[in-house]
This record gives C-alpha cells, structure tokens and sequence, in this order.
C-alpha cells in the first residue's frame, strides 16, 4: 500500500516529561499554585489517559479514524484493511504497529483510573483540586486481580522513563508542609504498595539496604 493522506497513520499522545511533573511538585511544595502549570501537566495527562483508552478501543476492535475521528469496526484478523466512509484506510497491522511499545495499553483498573481522571479534571474548579487528582492519578496502581495486592504502578504509563527509572522519580518528588493537603496522605499509600514489591524496583533496595546499615 503506498502511504499518502488516505492511509493516515494514528498518533498518540506522548508521555508527560519527569522535568514538567517535578516542577508542579517543587512549587507546590513551596505552598504556590500555580494554575497555568497545574493545567499545562494536567491537561497532557489527559491527553495520554486519552489516547491510552483510545488504542485500547482500537485493539478491542473499534479503531479511531486519524483522518476524521469516526470509529471503524473491525476484527482484528491479519491482513485485515480498515477502511473509514471518509476514505481513509490501513492495514491493521500498520495501525497496531503506531501503538507497540509506547507503554500504552493498560489492563481495566488502569483504564477505569484514566476514565475517571478525564471525567474530573476539567470539571475541577480550584488548583488544589486539580493538583489533588493529578497527584492521585500519577500515585496510582495497577491491581493484581487474583491477590488484590497491587503492583506496576500506573505512572509508567503517563510519565516518561523506565519502570524503575519512574519509580525512583516518584520517591524522589518534593512534598513539604506547604503542600497541597493529601499529596503526603497519598505519596504515603503509595509507598505502602511499593514496599509490597519492593524486591521489583532498584532504587528501593538501595534505599532499603542503606537504613540497615
Ligand atoms: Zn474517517
């Protein structure tokens, strides 16, 4: 097939950058809020929760057109040509291929985690509200089903970097006496259900190994 604008591939949003996140974290620790921030982090992470349950749609079989939006209905099946009423097409497999290795898809809990954080983000009213969801959303987890224990955090799906590199960024966030009520409330959650895995993450071994020495 040749590629032209008929054969649009899909883009995604991408990860939020450690740097944006830090930033919100250290002024808010400073007791500042400052909303055009808040908005500029929390509005990429809509976009990123955004396309995440799009692509998980698209392997669900309801493909999102990059051309027009409309949704095309499709099996899944290889060599299968998705074909919009708008004129756009693409193989399934050239659509999958945009979706791979992004750290996009997510299991349900993720994906019920995002819905929620799209639903009540714009519909927020002060910045410490905003702040509040954006700290809940980027502290969240991926629930084990069988255990009801949690493990990967969600985080890896929204803020650059590698599983380990995200959780050592995480536990290295600023959180002070000024910060928005409940951010501790939720670093300290989120280190409880870190600590249940802590054999997966290196930096925690780290941290553990120097307080018992
Ligand atoms: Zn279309």
């Amino acid at each position: 097939m040749n590629s032209g604008p008929q054969n649009l591939l899909p883009t995604w949003a991408s990860r939020v950058t450690q740097r944006e996140i830090r930033r919100l974290y250290e002024t808010d620790a400073r007791g500042i809020h400052d909303e055009e921030l808040i908005n500029e982090v929390g509005y990429g992470l809509l976009a990123r929760c955004l396309s995440s349950i799009d692509a998980a749609e698209a392997v669900g079989g309801k493909a999102r057109c990059p051309q027009c939006s409309g949704i095309v209905v499709h099996s899944g099946r290889s060599g299968e040509v998705l074909r919009c009423s708008c004129g756009w097409e693409l193989t399934w497999e050239d659509y999958f291929d945009t979706i791979q290795h992004k750290q996009l898809l997510g299991a349900e809990p993720v994906l019920r985690q995002f819905h929620s954080f799209v639903q009540a983000f714009p519909a927020a009213r002060t910045p410490q509200e905003k702040t509040l969801l954006i700290d809940q959303l980027i502290h969240g987890f991926h629930w084990f089903c069988k255990t009801n224990t949690p493990t990967r955090p969600v985080a890896v799906n929204l803020i650059e970097g590698r599983l380990s590199e995200v959780v050592a960024f995480l536990e290295n966030l600023s959180c002070g006496g000024r910060s928005t009520a409940g951010v501790a409330e939720n670093y300290a959650q989120w280190d409880k259900s870190i600590e249940v895995n802590s054999g997966w993450y290196a930096s925690r071994r780290e941290r553990d190994a120097k307080r018992e020495r």
